[in-house]
């Protein structure tokens, strides 16, 4: 793995807010371990159910089919916050970097667990409105002291040697800072850390149901049993509808089963391949990453617009060809039939764009913490979730994402989130 950065926090002013009542509530129980379930087994829910352990909770967690079997499983996995906005949501992913790797520093002085790979992105446009939509973009990120240099070509081509050299390229940018993550190295890690604290985790067991009264909230499971305890987060990504609406407190998420670019997109891997790749490319044709022995991980935004969450396209149909095409124009030493698989992702996308973190109502006892940019956040919002589940304060960094805003709307009450084919729309 290469050498971790080193960030400067951001700066987080205001001062940590007290949550009314439920807190209040769970700790006239301290002197029993506090009972909470987690629903749903992705990075989220995994992050989630780990901190709250470490925080001395009594944690079980559901996920009604296997770990990993939601986006988090499918998922291009750049830990970044290159053009996110507004300033609070790019403070959010700052510290959401910071976080993964000091993690990742901490899991490596126990175990061999390596999740995230420090290797930054290297990004380049081509003709003349793409060079000045990302210097636009670069400038920006300096003004806000996001780390970006400029790469000369020579440093480029030392970088990433097997590139077909068309004198084309323009204007190469290096985000020194930026990381991928392997998510299914990361999910592993975060529920052996939660189950050697005696988090329990129940896959195939989908929780159909649940009810909040004063004193406790209950589950009902689709094994026909139930599960009663002082608090509840749901972590269901894309599918936290289902459950919000159950409890009268629907929640608008942009719909990931209808073929929308804002909630699909392709990912398509390669078969080992002998180009050589360690770091992230975003380059105006195609998305670029290496996934381990040789394969890489590719997307390409704007065909996302033909991604129909139902279908699945062949790989020798007119978007695996292009995929194909388009890394072959990028690298030497690339057949032509050089994909293994194509995918269709679904995002887990509250209907504006950002993170709704918190308790669903005031005085109730079930929290949710869905976004998109997941990998990102996961690690930094487990953390934070925990901390305002188990001592009532809650973070500054997340003032501003209330569940509030979305409850009781639905999609078409918000304005679309805009979907600019650079790819920090991640
Ligand atoms: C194409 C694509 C590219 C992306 N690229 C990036 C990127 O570069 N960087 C980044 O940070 N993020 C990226 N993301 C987003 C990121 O992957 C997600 O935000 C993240 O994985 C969401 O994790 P989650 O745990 O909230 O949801 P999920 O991983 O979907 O987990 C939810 C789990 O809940 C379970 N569940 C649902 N309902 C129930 C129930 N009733 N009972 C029990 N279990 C239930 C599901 O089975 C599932 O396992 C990308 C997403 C896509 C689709």
């Amino acid at each position: 793995m290469s050498r971790l950065p080193d960030y400067s926090a951001p700066k987080h002013h205001g001062r940590r807010t007290q949550t009314a009542g439920p807190l209040q509530r769970l700790r006239m129980t301290s002197q029993t371990r506090r009972r909470v379930a987690v629903v749903g087994g992705g990075v989220i829910g995994l992050a989630t159910a780990r901190s709250l352990a470490e925080r001395g909770a009594d944690v079980t967690l559901f996920e009604r089919s296997h770990i990993g079997a939601g986006t988090s499983g499918l998922s291009f996995a750049w830990v970044n916050s290159n053009g996110k906005n507004p300033q609070a949501y790019h403070d959010l992913n700052c510290a959401g970097m910071q976080e993964h790797v000091q993690l990742q520093v901490q899991a490596r002085s126990q175990t061999q667990a390596a999740w995230l790979e420090a290797c930054g992105t290297l990004e380049w446009a081509r003709d003349a409105e793409q060079v000045a939509r990302l210097r636009r973009r670069v400038d920006f990120l300096k003004q806000r002291h996001y780390p970006v240099n400029q790469l000369s070509f020579a440093e480029l081509h030392r970088r990433v040697p097997d590139l077909q050299w068309d004198g084309c390229i323009d204007d190469v940018w290096q985000y020194p800072t930026e990381c991928l993550v392997h998510p299914h190295v990361l999910m592993g890690w975060l529920r052996s850390q939660a189950s050697s604290l005696s988090c329990v985790v129940r896959e195939n067991t989908g929780v159909v149901a649940l009810d909040e009264a004063p004193q406790r909230v209950t589950l009902q499971l689709a094994t026909g049993d139930q599960w009663r305890g002082e608090a509840c987060v749901l972590a269901t990504g894309r599918w936290i509808p289902e459950l919000t609406r159950r409890l009268g407190t629907p929640l608008a998420m942009i719909n990931a089963d209808e073929p929308n670019k804002r909630a699909c997109g392709f990912l398509a891997t390669t078969q080992p391949l002998t180009a050589q790749l360690d770091c992230n490319l975003i380059t105006p044709e195609l998305n670029i990453r290496p996934i381990g022995g040789g394969r890489l991980m590719l997307q390409a935004p704007d065909l996302d617009q033909y991604a129909h969450p139902a279908y699945v396209p062949a790989l020798d149909g007119s978007v695996g060809q292009e995929f194909a095409a388009r890394l072959s124009r990028l690298f030497t030493y690339v057949r032509p039939a050089c994909l293994q698989s194509i995918q269709v992702g679904q995002r887990s996308r509250p209907a504006d764009g950002l993170p709704a973190v918190g308790y669903l109502v005031p005085e109730g006892r079930v929290y949710a913490v869905v976004t998109h940019s997941g990998i990102t956040l996961a690690p930094l919002l487990g953390r934070l979730a925990a901390e305002e589940l188990m001592s009532g304060e809650r973070h500054p960094l997340l003032s501003s994402f209330s569940p509030a805003r979305l409850i009781g709307k639905t999609q078409h009450d918000f304005s679309e989130v805009e979907t600019i084919h650079y790819p920090a729309a991640q």
